[in-house]
């Protein structure tokens, strides 16, 4: 592996940094205090080409990116913009609905669906959990019943980020329930037709400028057309998008830890207690080193997936290790920021217990903590 970034990657990253921290992060205390998604900073990501950086320049997508550069551009994205809803939701579309329709979707579903997506025209929303299948994902009971030219969705997804303002979902469902998980297919479905209603989360922990929510459906049509990949392919399908997703949906998440622990050091040196800083203290300075070690083992994991998946490798143990150790580092680094930050850490201003909440949610979503660990188990032969 070469660690080597050219000068062209280095720019892109910062335009990213600057470009985030001049536009996305006004007025984010109230909009986090309130719940509130702001289409306005989607429109400003789309209009810089950030949703295009998962699609290829044929499809309106972002010409000659490549992974690695594509992560290390999110990664940019995360050390710049404190909303890191935002991060997650622009990350959860690229990775979890526009990619899977790069690979696995027909021409036509292509053009149809990936210019509005890059464009911030429409939004999209990966459905797969349901009240009573979260980690247990393939014992779905949402059913997809053949009839002329299509299918008839009925069932309930929930806890799906994006789909009160979703434009299109991408929808797993069985076919054949006889078949177990091999009934599986998935869908993309318009969340305006008709036999779907949506309900929205009203107040969650953290991630709030997220909007997230329930998706009911009720004899809800999807032509043949709108089937994405073959019949009975949904968990084959499924299994690959969540390789990518454990792979890139954190790397916003690693520029956060980057910001966080450059204010740290900046507190440490400037805050002083007993007569010096309080970076003087080793209980103070030995957890910004755990926090520097958390980050650059964080990055290494990072880097190394990219790597293996830009060459079209498998990296499934790879991703589930850097799914599991990303989130628990951001969550550990956001309580190790406020324990030195003090009563100033504890206050919403500074925006450090912000990081926290929203650090949690990225050891549920995309498999919580315990999943990623039986996987790597599972790759060990235990
Ligand atoms: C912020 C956020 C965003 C999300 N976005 C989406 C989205 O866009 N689309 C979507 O479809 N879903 C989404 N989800 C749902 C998410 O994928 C599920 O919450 C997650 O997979 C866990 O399922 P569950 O909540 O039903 O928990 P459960 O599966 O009920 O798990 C409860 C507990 O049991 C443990 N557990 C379960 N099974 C095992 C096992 N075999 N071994 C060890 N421990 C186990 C879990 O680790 C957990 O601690 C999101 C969730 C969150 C929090």
């Amino acid at each position: 592996m070469n660690f080597d970034w050219d000068p062209e990657q280095i720019t892109f990253r910062d335009s990213l940094i600057a470009f985030a921290q001049a536009e996305l992060n006004e007025g984010l205390l109230e909009r986090e205090r309130d719940g509130l998604f702001s289409r306005q900073n989607w429109q400003k990501c789309a209009d810089f080409g950030i949703l295009a950086l998962s699609v290829p320049a044929q499809f309106s997508g972002h010409e000659d990116t490549d992974f690695l550069t594509a992560m290390l551009a999110m990664e940019g994205l995360g050390r710049g913009c404190r909303d890191n809803g935002l991060t997650f939701a622009l990350n959860a579309q690229m990775w979890t609905v526009q990619l899977p329709i790069v690979q696995f979707g027909t021409h036509t579903q292509k053009e149809r669906y990936l210019p509005s997506l890059c464009s911030g025209a429409s939004i999209g929303a990966h459905a797969i959990t349901e009240p009573e299948t979260g980690s247990d994902v393939f014992s779905m009971s949402t059913s997809a019943t053949r009839v002329k030219d299509g299918y008839l969705l009925n069932g309930t997804k929930h806890y799906v980020s994006l789909s009160p303002v979703a434009d299109i979902a991408l929808v797993f469902a069985t076919v054949d329930a006889s078949l177990g998980k091999w009934g599986i297919s998935s869908f993309l479905v318009d969340c305006h037709g008709d036999g779907i209603r949506r309900d929205t989360v009203q107040d969650k922990m953290g991630l709030r400028t997220v909007p997230m929510g329930r998706i009911d459906f009720e004899d809800c049509f999807v032509s043949e057309q709108d089937r994405l990949g073959p019949e009975g392919a949904g968990v084959s399908l499924s299994t690959s998008f969540l390789e990518w997703e454990r792979c890139c949906i954190l790397a916003s998440q690693l520029g956060a830890m980057e910001r966080q622990l450059d204010e740290c050091v900046a507190y440490a040196r400037q805050r002083r207690q007993f007569g010096q800083a309080i970076g003087k203290f080793q209980a103070v300075s030995h957890r910004i080193v755990e926090m520097k070690l958390r980050l650059e083992t964080s990055r290494l994991l990072l880097y190394k997936v990219a790597w293996l998946k830009q060459q079209g490798r498998n990296a499934m143990t790879e991703a589930a290790l850097l799914k599991l150790h990303l989130s628990e580092s951001f969550a550990a680094s956001s309580m190790d920021a406020i324990r030195i930050h003090g009563g100033h850490g504890y206050l919403t201003e500074t925006g450090l217990e912000r990081d926290l909440r929203d650090a949690v949610g990225g050891t549920i979503y995309a498999g919580t903590s315990d999943i990623q660990r039986n996987i790597v188990a599972g790759m060990l032969g235990l």
